[in-house]
């Protein structure tokens, strides 16, 4: 059911069994899993149907370190969004940032989540086995193709085992023809769903906690028109990405002055993205040739793939997961004439021939304490302190970088994938963009001292308050994290399936 919180009239208060903020991928993903089982769920959504540029201010930050990309009505690419959202890196509306995503799913790798003594604050308190039945039951469940059989598919098995020879690996992705709405996905099942309710146009500005300041009672909402309406639950679970939900737990600080979950002070500390560089080209040579077919980005939707250092050679050099994408830029009519006139051979893919391939260059960064969200003395439109971001880097990441580059450059060179051209503008931490990956902030861990979620993703320090983002990646070693968060999204639904009584309570309380 659909519900605009301007509907509630005189109504002020609501209980349900779950309370989920967010209706993006994550909160989507939770909220109908537990609605279909038969909890009573409230999913409470700032956004509405349509996309609303004054609640999309409400996501504005006041940037104290590297800035995000900014709105861009001219973004070469992002033309396929409306330009009121060309450039933004996450999105305020009834489906959340699944509104403009690009739909690539990709797997972390097994040693993704294992520690690195090279990196500091490295590895997860879970193994990738922890998530693989929920990655592959995610990737049934949305059509997605079996990359498990596409990594042993012959012909990358024989692609793999060629540019090992050389010290690099190639991972595979998934990409969707369209990528997967919430929205189209979800909307007509909780539209329908006589257990889940929708609350749209009312944002999230607090939560409250019981006498015990363990138990999250309720979450205080409020709309731009000025409704405010209270929503009591037994578990909350907060999906609102990693910048706003660590902004969430630092806001709810009337009981506990340093926030919810921040004890030891780290809720919004370890933030991370995935900086980005796209403006380099790739001259094929006789390696790519022979694969070209392997490196289509079309027709979709389709496996595709990417390159790293390998394993060893990242730990030998103390290196980062640093990951290149090659997106193939087809000939022209002058381009085939250049071509013909220099002897050099064509390069055919399965859609023409390729001139050669943009590049695409994504940095992993270290976890690292100081680069943090905060929250500022600026206010948003509700009132509330908008978030500080300091998003910073370390010389280890500059470094990584830097000699990645060098080592990516080489063995290009000698295995015969080709040569780089990064002409007047090589990948540097100061001319890169973020990717929209937003991560860290309420990280996860064994034991409270080291991170602000347990490994089922539940707030230190409370007994019911859980958090289904990116928020609680210790590291984000690999690009593309929504496939992780889905996976994350489906073993939290599960979890709170068994913990949470089926004991249905008073649907609707009104005050
Ligand atoms: C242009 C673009 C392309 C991308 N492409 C890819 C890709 O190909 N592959 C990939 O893996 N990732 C990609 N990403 C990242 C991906 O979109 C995100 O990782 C993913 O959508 C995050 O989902 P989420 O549910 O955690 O958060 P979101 O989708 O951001 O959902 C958060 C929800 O919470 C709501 N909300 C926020 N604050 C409040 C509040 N106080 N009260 C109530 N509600 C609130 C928001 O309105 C929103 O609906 C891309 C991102 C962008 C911007």
């Amino acid at each position: 059911m659909f519900t605009d919180i301007l509907e509630m009239g005189e109504q002020t208060t609501l209980r349900r069994q779950v309370v989920v903020v967010g209706s993006g991928i994550a909160g989507a993903e939770v909220s109908t899993y537990l609605a279909r089982h038969g909890l009573e769920v409230t999913l409470i959504e700032s956004g509405r149907e349509q996309f609303d540029p004054a609640i999309q201010a409400l996501n504005d930050v006041t940037f104290l370190g590297k800035r995000h990309r900014q709105l861009n009505p001219n973004s070469y690419y992002h033309r396929y969004l409306p330009p009121a959202l060309r450039g933004v890196s996450r999105v305020r509306q009834f489906g959340g940032t699944s509104n403009v995503w690009t739909g690539k799913w990709k797997y972390l790798q097994p040693s993704d989540f294992e520690g690195r003594d090279w990196v500091p604050n490295s590895g997860w308190p879970i193994s990738f086995e922890d998530l693989l039945e929920h990655y592959r039951s995610a990737a049934k469940d949305y059509s997605f193709g079996d990359l498990e059989a596409e990594a042993v598919r012959p012909e990358i098995m024989t692609f793999r085992s060629k540019i090992a020879a050389a010290g690099l690996k190639v991972s595979s992705f998934y990409w969707e023809q369209t990528p997967t709405r919430t929205v189209k996905r979800f909307g007509e099942e909780m539209r329908q769903s006589k257990n889940l309710q929708v609350l749209m146009g009312a944002t999230a500005t607090e939560l409250m906690l019981d006498e015990s300041k363990q138990h999250v009672s309720a979450v205080n909402c409020r709309s731009l028109e000025g409704k405010e309406i209270t929503v009591e639950g037994e578990t909350v679970v907060l999906a609102m990405g990693a910048l706003e939900s660590a902004r969430l737990l630092l806001a709810s600080d009337r009981q506990i002055p340093a926030g919810i979950g921040n004890e030891h002070d780290l809720v919004g500390r370890f933030y991370t993205d995935h900086p980005k560089h796209h403006t380099g080209s790739l001259r094929p040579g006789a390696l790519t040739r022979e694969y070209a077919r392997e490196l289509q980005y079309a027709p979709k939707p389709r496996f595709c793939t990417c390159f790293a250092l390998d394993d060893q050679t990242q730990e030998a050099e103390k290196l980062l997961e640093h990951v290149l994408y090659l997106k193939p830029i087809y000939e022209t009519r002058l381009g085939a004439l250049r071509r013909i006139l220099t002897l050099r051979p064509a390069c055919q893919d399965g859609n023409g021939i390729v001139d050669s391939y943009r590049v695409k260059f994504v940095v992993e960064q270290v976890p690292h304490k100081d680069s943090r969200i905060t929250l500022s003395t600026e206010r948003d439109p509700l009132g509330k302190r908008k978030i500080a971001l300091d998003w910073r880097f370390t010389e280890q990441d500059k470094r990584s970088m830097a000699k990645t580059i060098q080592l990516l450059a080489e063995r290009f060179e000698q295995s015969g994938l080709g040569a780089f051209d990064f002409g007047n503008d090589p990948p540097t931490l100061e001319t890169m963009t973020d990717a929209a990956h937003q991560m860290g902030t309420t990280r996860m861990a064994n034991r409270p001292e080291a991170g602000v979620v347990d490994t089922n993703c539940r707030v230190f320090g409370t007994d019911n308050l859980y958090i289904a983002s990116s928020a609680v990646f210790p590291t984000g070693p690999s690009y593309s994290p929504t496939f992780t968060i889905l996976a994350l999204a489906r073993r939290l639904g599960e979890h709170l399936r068994q913990t949470i009584s089926l004991q249905p309570v008073a649907n609707v309380a009104i005050r």
